[in-house]
């Protein structure tokens, strides 16, 4: 069976780096080897209504600003699945969902996977998070995505369990505001304990909560990957660190 992964995706910049979170990224492929294939829920698709990515070879979108000209030059050229798109569609029915050939792949994808299967020779579909859904509606959504795990697929979240890019602080490159640091260590440890209902509720955390999930789009990835989880599946931290104060790194790897 396929683990399931969040990843602490961050700066897009870090894709031009060689650095300990990257090195994290790069050691997870190397560790798992290549699945048939990668169900990605990406914290830069937060839509009306679930789509799914269904072309043969969805762009590299450059869903980013002031970076370096290199950056919008990286293409990530994994096939897309359209079977597979298919096939989750169904198992999500009763719940409608949109077939999108256009669509490409963002930078919660990329950024992460040029790291992880540098190769890009795994076949990946992305889908989107319906805005109008519950946390727990989240959750159960990726339940059912989890089942693919059996099958030989990746299911990946790429966000940050904290993610306030007003407060950044690009000089605090290792800094971490008390908040940020409360929030990360609450979400971790309801998730070591399997109480994906603390995860679910994360509101209830008042103010770090609304400052660390000032929207929920970087947040809700990490719920797909908990809702995969079987009973007593182990689970590991990789990175738990807080960059630029605001930006949790934590990678949540299930089934490892
Ligand atoms: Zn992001």
């Amino acid at each position: 069976m396929q683990p399931a992964i969040f990843f602490g995706h961050g700066s897009p910049g870090n894709v031009m780096e060689d650095n300990f979170i990257t090195r994290t990224w790069e050691a997870i492929g190397r560790e798992f080897g290549k699945p048939k294939g990668i169900i990605c829920v990406s914290a830069h698709w937060y839509t009306r209504g679930i789509k799914v990515t269904s072309g043969k070879a969805p762009p590299t979108i450059h869903d980013f600003g002031g970076f370096p000209r290199a950056m919008y030059e990286m293409q990530y050229k994994a096939p897309g699945s359209p079977a597979l798109a298919e096939a989750i569609r169904d198992r999500l029915a009763p719940l409608e969902v949109e077939l999108d050939d256009e669509r490409g792949f963002d930078h919660g994808s990329w950024c992460v996977l040029l790291k992880v299967f540098p190769q890009a020779d795994v076949p990946m579909v992305q889908i989107s998070m319906d805005a109008r859904l519950s946390p727990r509606e989240h959750f159960e959504i990726g339940r059912v995505l989890g089942e693919f795990r059996d099958e030989g697929y990746l299911l990946m979240g790429s966000g940050n369990i904290v993610h306030n890019l007003p407060e950044m602080d690009w000089q605090m490159r290792d800094g971490s505001y008390d908040w940020a640091s409360r929030f990360g260590d609450y979400i971790r440890e309801a998730i070591a304990a399997d109480r994906p209902n603390d995860l679910i509720g994360y509101e209830a955390q008042g103010r770090d909560a609304s400052l660390s999930v000032p929207h929920p789009d970087h947040y809700l990835p990490i719920l797909y990957v908990m809702g995969a989880r079987r009973d007593g599946e182990p689970v590991r931290f990789e990175t738990p660190v807080v960059e630029y104060g605001s930006l949790d790194m934590t990678t949540v790897v299930i089934g490892a």
